[in-house]
C-alpha cells in the first residue's frame, strides 16, 4: 500500500517500508548524490538506513525477514560510504562487488540479496573498503 508524497515539485507514492535495522517506518527521499536518486530512508534520524527505490517510488527488491533486512543494513554501511566519500564510483563498486561475488551486474543490488548472499558480500565489501581506503 502507498501513499502520495510531495519532494520537490513532483509527488510519489510512498509505500509501506519497514526498517530492517530498528521496525521504524522508512519514508521516501531524493538522496545527496548528484543525481538525486529516490529512496527510502529510516525516519529515526539515529537510524542511518536506506533502502533504494525505483524512480517511480516503488521500494527495490523483495520482501526480506529481520535478519535479512538487518544484514542488508550492515552491507549499505560499508557500502555507502565508500562512493559517498569518493573513493570510488557507485558504478564501479557494484560492478567490483559483483565480479568478486561471481554474480552479475543485474543481480548485484542489496536489495536483492538473501541473508547468505548479504553475509559473503559483507565480507567482501569489508576487504574492498580496506583495500579503497589504504589507497
Ligand atoms: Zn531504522
Amino acid at each position: 500500500m502507498y501513499k502520495f508524497v510531495q519532494l520537490g515539485n513532483k509527488f510519489y507514492p510512498q509505500w509501506d517500508v519497514t526498517c530492517g535495522d530498528c521496525g521504524s517506518k522508512m519514508v521516501l527521499v531524493t538522496g545527496d548524490s548528484i543525481d538525486r536518486t529516490l529512496m527510502y530512508r529510516c525516519s529515526r534520524p539515529e537510524c542511518r538506513c536506506i533502502h533504494a527505490a525505483f524512480p517511480n517510488g516503488k521500494p527495490v527488491g523483495t520482501p526480506a525477514d529481520q535478519n535479512t533486512r538487518s544484514l542488508r543494513c550492515v552491507l549499505h554501511r560499508i557500502l555507502d560510504p565508500l562512493w559517498k566519500d569518493r573513493h570510488i564510483s557507485r558504478n564501479r563498486l557494484y560492478k567490483r562487488l559483483a565480479k568478486r561475488l561471481g554474480m552479475s551486474e543485474e543481480d548485484c543490488h542489496v536489495g536483492k540479496f538473501n541473508a547468505k548472499q548479504c553475509t559473503k558480500a559483507i565480507q567482501v565489501a569489508r576487504r574492498l573498503s580496506e583495500d579503497l581506503q589504504s589507497q
